[in-house]
């Protein structure tokens, strides 16, 4: 089954992903972390989009299947897979109902934009494993010290600047609003408040995960 978290950026569906697959057997399928990936080894692909995502913008459909097909077709229904970042628009879901018929819901992760532009403008990874910290609400541990390998090193991503998260923000409420509506009329959305740290979080999630897809877990 796909569970689709939608949500803008910063509103911690990454975390809240981990946090998941630290607990239960999911696969974490997140479209950004697979396309940063591509732009990082240079793929054609990874060349073709780097500037479009470095100013916020979205890909378009084709670019996006490129990446994605072969990891959304065939899931097993008894299997859980994490989408994180697709479907991002109308269209987008429509075209992944012709590739996967399964059983779908949709988390959403609902969250104020003035506390958003807050938390993205303080999120930072570490630059040997990845792992997402935020310095308002996720710091490490340890100062500048990786909760995960130990690391010291720490980036910031490209898009994460102000002028970056408007453009974002704009794609967000233009595209990725209606596709709330659309999945709620569907019947398939449930949304949590996203505007709290994140071990609260974590417990709406496993709450909805208890009640919606795997019953019989510990919440
Ligand atoms: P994310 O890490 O999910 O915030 O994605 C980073 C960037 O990748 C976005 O700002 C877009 O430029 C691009 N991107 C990710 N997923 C999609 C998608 N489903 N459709 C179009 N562009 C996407």
């Amino acid at each position: 089954m796909i569970i689709v978290f939608v949500g803008p950026p910063g509103s911690g569906k990454g975390t809240q992903s981990d946090m998941v697959k630290d607990i239960l057997d999911v696969d974490h399928i997140a479209t950004g972390d697979i396309l940063r990936d591509e732009i990082q080894r240079k793929t054609p692909l990874g060349v073709k989009i780097k500037d479009i995502i470095e100013r916020g913008d979205l890909l378009d459909n084709n670019d996006i299947l490129s990446a994605l097909e072969t990891r959304i077709t065939n899931i097993p229904d008894e299997k859980i897979v994490i989408l994180d970042g697709f479907p991002r628009t109308i269209e987008q879901a429509k075209l992944l109902q012709e590739k996967y018929t399964g059983p779908l819901k949709v988390l959403h992760f609902h969250i104020d934009e003035t506390r958003l532009r807050e938390r993205l403008l303080s999120r930072y990874s570490c630059a040997n494993c990845s792992a997402v910290y935020n310095e308002k609400t996720n710091p490490t541990k340890e100062k500048n010290k990786c909760d995960a390998c130990g690391s010291a090193e720490f980036i910031v991503r490209k898009d994460d600047t102000e002028e970056v998260f408007e453009q974002r923000m704009k794609n967000y409420k233009e595209k990725t609003q209606p596709l709330i509506d659309f999945y709620s009329r569907n019947g398939v959305l449930y949304s949590i408040d996203a505007d709290k740290n994140k071990d609260e979080i974590h417990k709406e999630v496993m709450r909805f995960i208890k009640e919606n897809v795997k019953k019989g877990i510990k919440a």
